[in-house]
């Protein structure tokens, strides 16, 4: 790996030099009013991105952390929760459900698919549920849910919604307080662009609600949403040591991300995303999930019959300079996964579609050579 490797997994994503010059400044202290302004100024910027006036806690950890925060404010021990699991990470969120005691039911949606409307409609209307949770963007699949939607069923039935935005969040629309999502949390390395190690994670007052009116403390001391409301409001006070470097590399990487403007930088993803798929489809790949609900953020492919998963990602590392993903539990060395979210350009799009054509041709798979890029190139001209 060089420094000028171009890192297209989904997460953790190539990260500005701003970014990264940002987190070698000095040290404050994290008790200072100088680091006070910094984190105040990093958790309104991330309110702006979540598109929420609810509670913004930026923690040190990372994603699986978050959703651990997440769930262990709202859920006690016995009580029924709804886990969607459309992937190895709507999987994770009904693991830890488990894990805090609750009584889960899981609606298991094939890898590929979306969750459909009437099934959660369904499940809800025949149990009284505390929460309903769901994945935006299953990094294991590339599907994004209908997260809008399915706010608006939780909401019709009063159950707490938790959603995983951490391969969506600063890539694709995500508004917390207009689609009712209570808790939602991200993780630094993705669409957020920065390093990873921070999750944020959001609460609107439903959610600090069921903190407040809980018989049991939550099981993360850490994590306790409580514990960090009076440093969220006066950050010179102590609870436990933010990660002053990171916040300094996420209150940059928020300063960017609102610079470019949220409309703008999402419709980059979509159109960099709709070029991808694009190029791939004209090398006579199969993509995992139909566009209607292909996300902005990762694609997978299906390898060609007869293709090596190891011999073809070592080709695009070395022989190009281009990381991708390997999948996960049942498509492992079926298909691969690439990331294009955060900082990502046309460049690296097409970058990325020539080192797979050049990997695929390595490996005896056969198709008009160019095909790939110059798909991608028609789409990005005409969209
Ligand atoms: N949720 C989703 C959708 C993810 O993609 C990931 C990581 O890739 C996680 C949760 C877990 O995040 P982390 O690996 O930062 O703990």
């Amino acid at each position: 790996m060089t420094e000028r490797d171009l890192l297209m997994i989904p997460g953790p994503t190539n990260v500005d030099p701003k970014v990264l010059r940002s987190m070698a400044r000095p040290t404050l202290s994290h008790t200072s009013t100088a680091f006070a302004t910094v984190f105040k100024e990093t958790v309104t910027d991330l309110g702006r991105i979540f598109q929420t006036k609810g509670t913004v806690l930026p923690l040190a950890g990372t994603g699986t952390l978050g959703a651990e925060v997440a769930l262990s404010n709202v859920i006690e021990p016995g009580d029924r929760v709804l886990s969607i699991s459309a992937g190895y990470f709507g999987d994770r969120l009904a693991e830890i459900s488990k894990n805090l005691g609750a009584n889960v039911d899981k609606l298991e949606v094939s890898w590929g698919s979306a969750a459909r409307l009437d099934d959660v409609e369904r499940k809800l209307s025949e149990t009284p549920y505390k929460v309903v949770m769901v994945v935006h963007v299953d990094t294991s699949t590339g599907v994004a849910n209908p997260v809008k939607q399915l706010g608006s069923l939780a909401k019709a039935k009063g159950v707490l919604f938790v959603v995983d935005s951490v391969c969506s969040m600063g890539g694709m629309d995500v508004r917390v307080d207009e689609w009712g999502i209570n808790v939602c949390f991200t993780g630094s390395q993705k669409a957020l662009a920065a390093p990873p190690g921070m999750t944020v994670i959001s609460f609107d007052s439903k959610a600090i609600e069921a903190r407040e009116s809980r018989s049991t403390p939550p099981s993360s001391y850490y994590g306790d949403i409580k514990r960090w409301l009076p440093i969220l409001q006066e950050p010179t006070r102590y609870f436990a040591t933010p990660a002053v470097n990171m916040v300094y590399a996420l209150h940059e990487s928020c300063r960017m991300i609102l610079s470019e403007g949220l409309e703008e930088r999402f419709r980059r993803h979509a159109k960099l995303a709709t070029a991808f798929r694009a190029g791939l489809r004209a090398m006579g790949l199969q993509l995992l999930c139909e566009d209607s609900v292909a996300s902005n953020t990762l694609t997978v492919a299906y390898y060609p019959k007869g293709v090596s998963d190891v011999e073809f990602r070592k080709s695009m590392a070395e022989d190009y300079g281009v990381v991708v993903a390997g999948e996960l539990g049942p498509l492992k060395d079926k298909a691969f996964r690439v990331g294009h979210m955060g900082n990502v350009n046309r460049s690296d799009i097409l970058s990325t579609l020539s080192a797979v054509e050049g990997s695929l041709q390595r490996q005896a798979y056969r198709f008009q050579p160019g095909s790939g890029v110059a798909a991608a190139n028609r789409s990005l001209q005409t969209n």
